[in-house]
């Protein structure tokens, strides 16, 4: 172990490699629910220096966390608590490689924040559309691997649909260069969507070509309030036949989620006046007066037949911000509120409405007084259905005791209605036991046979994704 260290100390300088001192900002995950202990943190500057790193580490048998921005919500990116794990951050390579304009591609280190990723294509008068509450902090490299959806996923796809290309550095410490900005490529397996959501288990992504758009003329936003959730898919249909690609977000908060950012994060609060839904709509058009006239409308077509009961229009960009802040506070506002239990759940939109009256009462029944904290991207059926201890439980002891109970009640039901336990997040430490009960063993067979191919000595990000 010295003579790694001695050897990667060396390798990086003193900007690339800490060993002594405060570890705690790659130790430690966003949460506060992992706190591990690493061997040292890599911080390489280059490709060529992030596959020395990981030919060093096979050859000394040290398992490798790589990490981006560390903001992810299972775990996957902090080092367990042995001391054992180096933790290869991504953070030192953040340089715009090339934008290419006529083809409408990006090719970026991997330790670029998403922001600077969105800056990048901004100034070149395009669009790079993945876009989530913690863009300011979290890497491409971390979107990639966790496949990433957020706010804009209706219209855009997730990570994996914004991606052309990788450059990977494999688990011997070989890179792949995989930097294509072709949309067309039929030769053989897609090695590019094998390590696009394996959470750092597969090898270490340094750069990818991601796939632009056009700026649209026009965004417009708004919110609309309403009582019952079959209403909102009365809407959702609505608003996909009236505006088809035009209709970029819908968002779904409910009124304990607002409530929540109105009391943790003043001076927020929404517009409306109290329902117990409401939904942010998003949508793109050719030019502002379009855009206006095509959400009067629609809203107005929603209010006369009294699917909803109120709604508000941005009126300029500041307020569309204001709009969106309301949404992007609540994971915010929870955390502030104390530890809870989250669930980030895939269901066919149709059965949301089912899932949460049927989930609501199941956890009365078992918990009475814990208060789920619902809100999501609806128009992808993704849901955070996250529960809160009840009202003078402390929420430490609710989380540690509950926990088990909770996922169960709330996982079997998305199992019965056809769901996915992971939409968004992936899996981590948290959800791997999980995993391994819904998974059928035919799928879990076949990634145990990747990952065994790809990485025979398990030294990439061991102890995340696949159970035991
Ligand atoms: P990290 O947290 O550093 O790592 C995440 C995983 O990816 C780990 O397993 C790590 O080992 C692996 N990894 C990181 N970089 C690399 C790399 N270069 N090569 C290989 N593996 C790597 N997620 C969503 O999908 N949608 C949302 O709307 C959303 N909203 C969020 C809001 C908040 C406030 C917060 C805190 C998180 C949110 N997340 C969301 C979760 C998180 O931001 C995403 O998972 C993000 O993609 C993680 O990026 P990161 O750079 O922080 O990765």
């Amino acid at each position: 172990m010295d003579g790694l260290l001695a050897h990667l100390r060396q390798l990086l300088g003193a900007a690339g490699f800490r060993e002594d001192g405060d570890l705690s900002p790659w130790e430690k995950d966003w949460r506060g629910r992992w706190p591990g202990s690493a061997l040292a943190v890599a911080l390489p500057a280059s490709t060529e220096e992030v596959a020395a790193v990981v030919r060093a580490c096979a050859a000394a048998g040290v398992a490798i966390v790589p990490q981006g921005g560390n903001t992810g919500l299972v775990g996957g990116g902090v080092p367990d608590a042995t001391g054992r794990q180096l933790v290869l951050s991504l953070r030192r390579m953040n340089t715009i490689r090339a934008v290419d304009v006529a083809n409408l591609t990006l090719t970026v280190d991997a330790g670029c924040l998403l922001t600077q990723v969105q800056a990048a294509a901004e100034e070149n008068g395009l669009l790079y559309p993945l876009s989530l509450a913690a863009e300011g902090n979290c890497t491409i490299g971390g979107n990639l691997a966790t496949n990433a959806g957020g706010t804009q996923v209706l219209r855009y796809g997730n990570a994996r649909e914004l991606c052309l290309g990788l450059e990977v550095v494999t688990p011997q410490g070989e890179i792949w260069h995989g930097l294509s900005g072709l949309r067309k490529d039929n030769t053989g397996y897609d090695l590019r969507d094998l390590f696009i959501g394996s959470e750092g288990t597969l090898g270490v992504i340094t750069a990818a070509t991601l796939k632009l758009h056009p700026r649209p003329g026009a965004v417009m936003t708004a919110l609309a309030g309403f009582s019952d959730l079959n209403a909102a898919l009365r809407l959702i249909d609505r608003s996909r036949r009236a505006l088809d690609a035009g209709l970029t977000g819908f968002e779904l908060m409910s009124a304990h989620a607002l409530g929540l950012v109105q009391q943790w994060c003043p001076p927020m609060r929404s517009p409306l006046p109290a329902t117990p839904w409401t939904a942010l709509i998003e949508l793109a058009a050719a030019t502002e007066a379009q855009g206006q006239r095509q959400l009067e409308e629609l809203l107005g077509d929603a209010l006369a037949c009294g699917d909803i009961t109120d709604a508000a229009v941005a009126t300029s960009l500041s307020q569309a911000a204001q709009f969106w802040a309301l949404r992007e506070a609540i994971p915010r506002a929870q955390a502030l509120s104390g530890l809870n239990i989250k669930h980030d759940i895939a269901l066919p939109v149709s059965a949301i409405p089912a899932f949460v009256s049927e989930t609501h009462a199941a956890l009365q029944a078992a918990l009475p007084g814990c208060r789920p904290v619902t809100f999501g991207h609806l128009g992808d059926g993704n849901l955070h259905y996250n529960v809160q201890a009840p009202e003078g439980v402390e929420p430490a002891t609710f989380l540690r005791e509950q926990e088990a109970l909770v996922n169960a009640l709330v996982h079997d039901r998305v199992s019965a209605l056809g769901g996915s336990i992971s939409a968004e997040h992936g899996i981590g430490v948290l959800k791997r036991e999980e995993l391994a009960r819904r998974k059928s063993p035919v799928a879990l067979q076949m990634m145990r046979a990747i990952k065994q191919a790809l990485d025979p000595q398990g030294l990439m990000n061991p102890g995340r994704l696949l159970p035991d």
